[in-house]
């Protein structure tokens, strides 16, 4: 065989082998969807949401939650749990990344702050749904990988600054939803303050000795604040530099 033949071939294979592997992401993401909306309709009794918006459902069809892990965790991609993303981080389950956006009633012309970049893979849920994401993440090698990543698959509507995002983010106030996905003790009233009247908070609240509770602060039009515990979830502290 010619050395140029050779290479073909070579070609090939990795072309195949590749499209192979992203078909069965595709098909294990579907799957993923479906136990999702399984646990949406057990668990609907508490969070009073029967079933998730079908945009929402669209969008974790389409966002590869394979790209935003280690490639040593990708086999478990599409498993309906968290993963480690190194630095004693967690990506959240993706049941607890389709909820909360629910819980947040954005639309296509939000504003959305996310507290706790991560992997980039909330950030990428809610870039599909709204106008702009800015996330803010305090480890320093997270927040560049996200926004590599999120740049890289073409989430240009999201801006990723690494800092303490626990008095939020002043400078593109206010926001339609702030979902915070670190659990402070108590709600951090900068963010109330940042927060658009008739908009929403989803935020995991209480101590790291137990589980916290996640709830939804909403504040009306006349800017009075309501609060809702949804459900006991655990999530790592939002850590506060000052
Ligand atoms: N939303 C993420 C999961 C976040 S895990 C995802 O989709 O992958 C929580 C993240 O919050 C961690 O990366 C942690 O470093 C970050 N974090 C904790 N305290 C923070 C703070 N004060 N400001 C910004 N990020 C914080």
């Amino acid at each position: 065989m010619k050395k140029r033949q050779f290479i073909f071939l070579i070609l090939m294979f990795v072309f195949v082998s590749d499209s192979k592997a992203e078909d069965d992401f595709h098909r294990q993401r579907q799957l993923m969807v479906k136990e999702i909306e399984e646990t949406v309709r057990f668990t609907s009794e508490h969070t009073g949401k029967e079933a998730l918006d079908p945009q929402i459902l669209e969008a974790l069809k389409k966002v590869p939650r394979h790209e935003f892990i280690p490639s040593s965790m990708q086999p478990f991609a599409y498993l309906n749990h968290p993963l480690p993303i190194g630095n004693d981080q967690t990506i959240s389950q993706p049941y607890i990344v389709a909820l909360m956006t629910e819980l947040a009633s954005i639309n296509r012309d939000s504003i959305v702050l996310e507290v706790g970049t991560g992997s980039g893979y909330q950030a990428a849920v809610l870039a599909e749904l709204v106008k702009h994401v800015y996330s803010i993440e305090i480890v320093e090698e997270l927040g560049e990988r996200a926004s590599e990543t999120l740049q890289r698959l073409g989430y240009h509507n999201t801006t990723v600054r690494i800092g303490d995002g626990y008095h939020g983010w002043l400078e593109h106030a206010p926001y339609d939803a702030i979902l915070v996905t670190a659990a402070p003790e108590i709600i951090p009233q900068e963010l109330i303050e940042q927060l658009k009247p008739g908009g929403k908070i989803v935020i995991p609240v209480g101590k790291q000795s137990a589980t916290q509770s996640l709830q939804v602060l909403e504040k009306d039009a006349q800017g009075a604040i309501f609060k809702r515990d949804i459900l006991p979830v655990v999530f790592v502290p939002l850590t506060r530099t000052q």
